[in-house]
């Protein structure tokens, strides 16, 4: 089987072997197999964020493809792996509970959720993740991770630290029972719902809101859509240190570098970098460039390969580094390949 039938970029050559598991003792028994006898393993969601070499995966690709929610007592879900995020968060906001309607429209699957703490519009998953179960391959065992041994960071996590280690296998959220979305913390998303930053809104206008400011960002995978057919943003936005966020001031006319605190450090938008440095969207010639309508997508525009994708990232990143000194970092994991 292709892999550029099972990633959201259209990319990546063909796997040697590809294993479906649809329960979690299926998955956990194929992985500690596979472990047992040596072979390398791929373990693959919903494909939303992966490059895969042109020459393809030498081993075995595992798809999750687990399903259930299950409702534990008050506003509690446990969620298995396999199951499409946005499918869940789009469940939970027509359930009345608050907590994730601003990762609405996130492609892939909800076991990718955690690796990375996705989030989105001021809100990520630390905030309701309470604990994470999942398949140790150090030792084969089956354990429970409370939300502080997942070690959640700005885009990260102890699942993405230690990638190789770890196969999550069950989510659980801790949610809030209401109507209402916790206070709405980012800007574009309160002047998209006609709110003050800091009010709250109906979950479901919360939820449209966010997934329309997606779409008008080709954010949302959508065959109807070619600016989708990415792995949404490639590059993370960075976080600079103080001395870091000086020189970067020094590099722009006009010293004014729009940055947000977080993470000990000082956020600075990867998009607005990258215009900065000269691309705009759509730039880029080629069957791989920027999307039309976020400069922070590289495009699949059709007959490309992942070996044009990883020249018109390196076109990116470069012209960042070069003119503003700031070294861009991939967003998607990349298998086979090196940026
Ligand atoms: P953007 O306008 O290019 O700006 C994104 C950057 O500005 C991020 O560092 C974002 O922080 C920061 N920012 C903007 N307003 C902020 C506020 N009020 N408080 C704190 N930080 C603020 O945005 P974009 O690329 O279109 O992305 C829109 C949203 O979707 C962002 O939240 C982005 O992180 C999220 N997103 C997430 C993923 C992912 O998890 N893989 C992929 C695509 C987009 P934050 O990153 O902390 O929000």
């Amino acid at each position: 089987m292709q892999l550029a039938d099972l990633t959201t970029l259209g990319l990546g050559g063909p796997a040697a072997d590809v294993v479906e598991a649809r329960t979690e003792r299926e998955l956990v028994d194929a992985v500690r197999s596979l472990d047992a006898a040596g072979t390398p393993l791929l373990v693959l969601g919903g494909g939303s964020n992966l490059v895969v070499a042109d020459e393809g995966f030498p081993g075995t690709v595992v798809r999750v493809l687990t399903a259930g929610v299950d409702h534990q007592g008050h506003a509690t879900v446990a969620v298995q792996a396999g199951e499409d995020w946005d499918g869940v968060a789009g469940r939970l906001v027509a359930d009345g509970l608050a907590g994730v309607e601003c990762l609405s429209g996130i492609p892939g699957s909800t076991g990718a959720t955690p690796v990375q703490n996705v989030g989105a519009y001021g809100q990520e998953l630390s905030q309701t993740c309470s604990r994470v179960r999942a398949l140790d391959r150090s030792t084969g065992e089956v354990v429970e991770l409370t939300a502080a041994d997942c070690a959640f960071g700005y885009r990260h996590s102890r699942f993405k630290a230690e990638r190789d280690r770890w196969v999550v296998l069950e989510v659980r959220l801790s949610l809030t029972d209401g109507p209402l979305s916790a206070p709405i913390a980012y800007a574009e998303l309160a002047r998209a719902l006609d709110v003050e930053v800091g009010a709250s809104a109906p979950l479901v206008d919360v939820r449209e809101a966010v997934l329309s400011l997606r779409r008008s960002k080709g954010m949302v995978v959508d065959a109807a859509d070619p600016d989708s057919r990415s792995a949404g943003s490639f590059f993370t936005n960075p976080v600079l240190d103080a001395d870091a966020l000086t020189a970067l001031r020094g590099r722009v006319p006009g010293g004014v570098v729009p940055a947000y605190p977080g993470d000990g450090g000082w956020k600075v938008s990867a998009a607005w970098l990258i215009e900065r440095a000269g691309l705009a969207k759509g730039d880029l010639e080629g069957p791989v460039g920027l999307s039309t309508k976020h400069v922070l997508a590289l495009v699949n525009r059709g007959g490309g390969t992942t070996e044009d994708l990883v020249r018109a990232a390196r076109v990116v990143r470069d012209a960042v580094r070069d003119r503003l000194g700031v070294v861009l970092v991939p967003e998607p994991v990349l298998v086979g390949v090196e940026l």
